[in-house]
């Protein structure tokens, strides 16, 4: 992706890295008309005919939104040396912190870093491993998450990556007097516009929080993981499979696009490869599309 400008806010990616999973395992109703619609405004050598046979890459990356001199992390992907009992995401080696740089930022130049919600893939730089233990990686930052997802996932032992994720990457933040809880009436900057603030998106996690910035009109939505591939936009009542309440998640991507689609707003989605962000617009008077920035 390349840097956005919104006036007085900038928006960049910072890349961790990318990954091929089954279609019909990640979302399941989509159909080949599903697809066929997809690839009249969306192309991935992945997508095949069928759903059988597509694949649906996705991205993992974070956003730093840099505004009046404060740089603002926006999930922090799913880090490097962990132990995870999922094998493709266990002890992963990615050159994030390089990728940091290459916005000319170092670790301690985050003062806010925010996670949409504490899924394993969300929380990972939080920390890094320092002689056998886990410390803050961005040790200047106040680190905000949802109470709602704080409340669940300190206690749930069903989805073991969570638990892990949990234990090494938020625990650790927590322990260190670094962690502010916040919910829908926190603002996180107030200079700008009508300010930066958090929209409740719950249904993917059940204190799913997408992070809103307002700029002399435009807005930048952090949707975090309402959505995970541009084939949700035409499919929004799609199930993910890793969705904790499908039926939620649904409204609220239904209810995301109602509000925005057609609108000065600029989507930065989580998982989105390659242009990775975009306007969501309205054709023919009822079906949806992305366009991408770089169109
Ligand atoms: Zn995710």
């Amino acid at each position: 992706m390349k840097d956005v400008v919104l006036g007085r806010l900038s928006v960049a990616q910072v890349y961790e890295g990318d990954a091929v999973i089954p279609l019909s395992h990640a979302l399941p109703s989509v159909t080949a008309q599903d697809l066929a619609q997809l690839k009249s405004w969306y192309w991935d050598p992945h997508l095949a005919e069928t759903p059988n046979e597509a694949g649906m890459r996705i991205s993992v990356h974070s956003f730093v939104v840099r505004v009046d001199g404060r740089n603002i992390l926006i999930d922090t992907c799913c880090g490097n040396d962990k132990q995870r009992s999922l094998p493709p995401v266990s002890m992963q080696n990615w050159p994030y912190l390089e990728n940091l740089g290459r916005t000319g930022l170092k670790p301690e130049d985050i003062d806010v870093v925010m996670c949409t919600h504490l899924h394993f893939d969300h929380v990972g730089w939080n920390t890094r491993l320092k002689n056998g233990t886990w410390v803050p990686t961005f040790p200047n930052a106040r680190y905000l998450f949802g109470k709602r997802d704080l409340e669940f996932f300190s206690k749930q032992r069903h989805e073991a990556v969570h638990r892990e994720a949990f234990d090494d990457s938020v625990a650790p933040i927590l322990d260190a007097g670094l962690a502010d809880l916040v919910d829908t009436d926190s603002l996180i900057h107030r200079e700008i516009g009508n300010g930066i603030w958090l929209q409740d998106v719950s249904g993917h996690s059940p204190g799913n929080l997408c992070v809103v910035a307002e700029c002399d009109g435009s807005r930048a939505i952090f949707s975090g993981d309402c959505f995970h591939h541009p084939v949700q936009i035409i499919r929004p009542d799609a199930a993910f499979f890793a969705d904790e309440d499908p039926a939620k998640a649904s409204v609220t991507r239904q209810r995301l696009l109602d509000q925005y689609a057609n609108q000065d707003a600029i989507f930065f989605p989580a998982h989105f490869t390659g242009a990775t962000a975009g306007r969501v617009e309205r054709v023919d008077g009822s079906k949806l599309r992305f366009r991408f920035l770089d169109e």
